[in-house]
């Protein structure tokens, strides 16, 4: 833990003991997947056995685990055949992958604006940026708010393109009772620790009702090989599974829906207590649990990183998230017309600020998280 003193115990922003609990099961997992017959150490039996469970959580979607919820959209995006000459609307505001994956197929990422808000990627503008040659649409849940998915099938449907859905921050949200993944042709999600079905290590998986699609996911995650070993089908990769990190997830898995439900709480609480800040320069986000998933609680502040620097001086770690949106990034540069602007993104940047909403955080520093944020909003209006 940091040391500070003003203001209680230190919060942390990310849980320093995650897997304390599952600390002796996974010394024994180690061992057990060592030892096990014939020495599976990839897309093995409890590989297969933690997709059927996952299949559960989807509506009876098929689940195909890989090693990155980024090589799951890298995945999709092979299967559906995105390459060079193609165009993919995603969100100008998120994390990198968005535009990577569309970039290291030879394809262009065109960026949408998003909501200044709720800072999911706006309908509209996703509309307005499809060309002639849009292969596909990929919104992104953001935070904590699932992007508006039934107007994205709506767009994608007339227009004629494809839609990924990247789920990587919603695993367990659900939106008009349909969970987050299927929501789009695929989805995917992440297991890369922080997100809320974070393993010991990486992975990832899609989500999909096309058999077909599955099919391909399957080949492609496996160098392209679809039936017999040593035959390859199709151009593919390497993006498969641990049997490790399938047993210590089928051991998580029962956990999730707790740990999810103490997020949401934990989410309620800040919200309720900063419903009163938005007009002193503080903007929780919307209320509620429909199409809602608390991997990460962002509030809005006119004077962020005044904000933050109070936090710390309160013991309270916090994090900007995408300082800097996708089409403002030197890597993408290249794919960004002259004069193009986006504004939202832009004020998201400077504006965003997460708070810890881990579920090992006790109600006391939940308090104390509140309490600091309240004090700063008080005494900058008294200011
Ligand atoms: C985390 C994340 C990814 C990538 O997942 P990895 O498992 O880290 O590759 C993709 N998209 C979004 C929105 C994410 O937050």
């Amino acid at each position: 833990m940091t040391s500070h003193t003003a203001g209680g115990a230190a919060v942390p922003f990310f849980a320093p003991d995650l897997f304390e609990e599952d600390r002796e099961v996974l010394l024994d997992l180690v061992r057990r997947t060592g030892t096990v017959a014939g020495q599976r150490f990839i897309l093995g039996a409890l590989t297969a056995e933690l997709e059927g469970a996952l299949r559960a959580t989807v509506d009876g979607a098929e689940v195909v685990t890989c090693s990155s919820g980024t090589s799951g959209l890298t995945l999709i995006l092979t299967a559906m055949g995105v390459g060079p000459g193609d165009e993919v609307v995603v969100p100008a505001y998120g994390c990198a992958p968005l535009g990577n994956t569309v970039a290291n197929l030879g394809a262009t990422p065109v960026f949408a604006d998003i909501d200044p808000v709720t800072m999911v990627v706006d309908p509209a503008e996703v509309e307005r940026a499809i060309s002639p040659r849009t292969r596909a649409v990929m919104p992104a849940h953001m935070f904590s708010v699932m992007a508006d998915m039934p107007r994205m099938r709506e767009i994608a449907r007339r227009h004629g393109v494809r839609l990924v859905e990247d789920s990587a921050v919603a695993q367990g949200g659900v939106l008009d009772g349909r969970p987050a993944g299927t929501w789009g042709e695929a989805g995917v999600f992440s297991f890369v620790q922080v997100k809320t079905f974070g393993t010991a290590g990486e992975g990832g998986a899609v989500v999909t009702h096309d058999a077909e699609l599955a099919c391909a996911v399957r080949a492609l995650r496996s160098h392209g090989q679809e039936g017999p070993r040593f035959v390859h089908q199709r151009v593919g990769f390497n993006s498969r599974f641990d049997e490790l990190q399938a047993a210590f997830q089928l051991h998580r898995l029962p956990g999730l829906p707790a740990r999810l439900e103490r997020r949401a709480r934990i989410a309620d609480y800040y919200t309720e207590r900063f419903a009163p800040l938005a007009e002193r320069g503080v903007v929780p986000p919307p209320p509620g649990r429909d199409g809602r998933c608390y991997y990460v609680y962002s509030v809005l502040a006119e004077e962020r990183d005044a904000l933050k620097e109070h936090l710390a001086a309160h013991g309270v770690a916090s994090h900007v998230y995408y300082p800097l949106p996708l089409p403002h990034q030197p890597a993408f540069a290249r794919f960004v017309p002259p004069g193009r602007a986006w504004p939202h993104a832009r004020a998201a940047g400077r504006r965003q600020l997460a708070l810890p909403i881990n579920p090992h955080l006790t109600d006391a520093q939940v308090e104390h998280v509140a309490d600091a944020v309240c004090a700063f909003a008080v005494e900058r209006r008294a200011a």
